[in-house]
C-alpha cells in the first residue's frame, strides 16, 4: 500500500527524498501551485518523480457531495479512502470590497472549519455527529487535504489568507498528535502557510490535553465549547464534564498561553428554556472573572428528532447584552448555511438518508 504524502511535515519528506531541497519544491507544487500528480512536477528528475509516484499518493479523498448556501458558504463532504465521511465548510467571512474601476481594494476572507475525526466520543446530548459514534481518528494528512481540496476546488489562490478553525466532527484533543502535525504542516511556508495565530481549536474540555496543548506551545488560539455554566446541567449536556468538570476547564484555560493581543473564545450554544436565561447570563459573567475572554453565542441548530429547540431571538439578544454590559466581548455567531443542513454531523446525516 502507498503512503500518504500529506501526512508529512516537509523535514520528514527531506529524509525521504535527495537532496533535501527537493522536499521544498514538492511542497511547492502539491500546495502553491495544486498540482496532485507526480508526473507533471516539471522541475523534478524523472527518476525521482517515478520514485514518488511508485511510494506515495497525493489525495486520498474524494469530494462525494458539495451544498451551496444562499450567504455563500458551502459545505463539503468527503469520503476517505476506507469509505469513511466526513464534512467540511468553507466560510467567506468578507466579501471582497471593490473601487469604483472595479479592481479589488480588500480581498474576500475565508475560513475553513475541518473535521478531526470519523465520528465523536465524546456524545454530547446535543450533536449530531455523536449520534452516529466515534469510528477512527482522521490522519493529519486527511486534515491537511481537507484545506487543501477546498482551496483547489474554489481557486482560492495560495497566498489568500485563510482562517482554518478545528470545529467540524470530532474532538480535536481526542487526536492531539495528528491535529498538532496538520497545524504544523498547514504552516509551511513552502506550504499553504497558514500561521498558527490562524488556527482555532475548538474542544468540549479535555482539561489534560488543553495543558498538553498549552506546553507545546504552537500559538494555536483556543476555543472552549462551554454551553452550561453549572456542573448538573453541563453533565447531562456533555458526559465529559463527569470527569474534567467546569472548574478543571476554567483551571486549564488560565495557564494556557496566549498572545497579548488575543483572547480564549467561550462557545455557549443557546438552547430554548434550558441555558439562555439571565441567571446562567450572570454565573457566566462570574466564571469568566479575570479570564481575557470572548464569547460567541450559537444558535442551536434542530434536526429531526432533536432534543431541544432554538432559542428566541429576543432571548439571544437579552444574554449577549448582560455579557455586553458587564464587560465580556460577546457576538451572536451568524448562522451561515442555515439552508444548507447547518451545524456539523447535518450534512452526512442526510446523505444516509438520500442513500438509504
Ligand atoms: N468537538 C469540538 C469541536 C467540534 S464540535 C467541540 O465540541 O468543541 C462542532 C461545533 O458544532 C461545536 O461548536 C458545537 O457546539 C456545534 N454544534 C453541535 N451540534 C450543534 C447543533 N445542533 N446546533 C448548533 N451547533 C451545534
Ligand atoms: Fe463531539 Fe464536539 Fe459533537 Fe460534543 S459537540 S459530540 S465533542 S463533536
Amino acid at each position: 500500500m502507498k503512503k500518504d504524502i500529506l501526512s508529512l511535515t516537509k523535514e520528514e519528506l527531506a529524509k525521504e527524498v535527495s537532496p533535501a531541497f527537493r522536499a521544498k519544491q514538492i511542497y511547492q507544487w502539491i500546495y502553491q501551485k495544486y498540482v496532485f500528480e507526480f508526473h507533471k512536477m516539471s522541475n523534478l528528475p524523472k527518476s525521482l518523480r517515478d520514485a514518488l509516484a511508485n511510494k506515495y499518493d497525493i489525495l486520498t479523498m474524494q469530494i462525494v457531495r458539495k451544498e451551496q448556501s444562499r450567504d455563500g458558504s458551502i459545505k463539503y463532504l468527503f469520503a476517505c479512502s476506507d469509505g469513511y465521511t466526513v464534512e467540511t465548510v468553507l466560510l467567506p467571512m468578507k466579501d471582497a470590497v471593490y473601487d469604483e474601476d472595479g479592481k479589488i481594494v480588500k480581498e474576500a476572507k475565508y475560513t475553513i472549519c475541518v473535521s478531526s475525526q470519523v465520528g465523536c466520543k465524546i456524545g454530547c446530548a446535543f450533536c449530531l455527529t455523536a449520534k452516529g459514534g466515534f469510528k477512527r481518528n482522521l490522519k493529519a494528512g486527511e486534515i491537511v487535504e481537507q484545506v487543501l481540496q477546498i482551496k483547489n476546488d474554489n481557486d482560492i489562490a495560495h497566498n489568500r489568507r485563510v482562517n482554518i478553525v478545528y470545529m467540524g466532527m470530532g474532538e480535536p484533543l481526542d487526536n492531539i498528535d495528528n491535529v498538532t502535525k496538520a497545524i504544523k504542516i498547514l504552516n509551511d511556508l513552502d506550504g499553504l502557510a497558514i500561521g498558527a495565530r490562524r488556527q482555532t481549536i475548538s474542544t468540549s474540555g479535555l482539561s489534560h490535553q488543553i495543558e498538553k496543548l498549552g506546553k507545546m506551545n504552537l500559538g494555536v488560539l483556543l476555543a472552549i465549547s462551554l454551553h452550561a455554566v453549572d456542573d448538573q446541567l453541563r453533565e447531562k449536556l456533555m458526559p465529559i464534564n463527569k470527569a474534567y468538570n467546569i472548574e478543571s476547564v476554567i483551571n486549564a484555560v488560565r495557564n494556557f498561553p496566549i498572545d497579548q493581543r488575543k483572547k480564549v473564545m467561550f462557545e455557549y450554544l443557546v438552547m430554548k428554556d434550558i441555558n439562555d436565561d439571565r441567571q446562567s447570563a450572570k454565573k457566566l459573567v462570574k466564571l469568566l472573572n479575570g479570564i481575557k475572554a470572548k464569547v460567541n453565542l450559537i444558535y442551536f441548530n434542530p434536526y429531526p428528532g432533536s432534543p431541544f429547540q432554538r432559542p428566541e431571538d429576543e432571548s439571544m439578544e437579552r444574554f449577549k447584552s448582560y455579557l455586553n454590559d458587564h464587560g465580556i466581548t460577546c457576538t451572536i455567531r451568524q448562522s451561515k448555511g442555515l439552508d444548507i443542513s447547518a451545524a456539523c454531523g447535518q450534512l452526512k446525516e442526510k446523505t444516509a438518508h438520500d442513500v438509504s
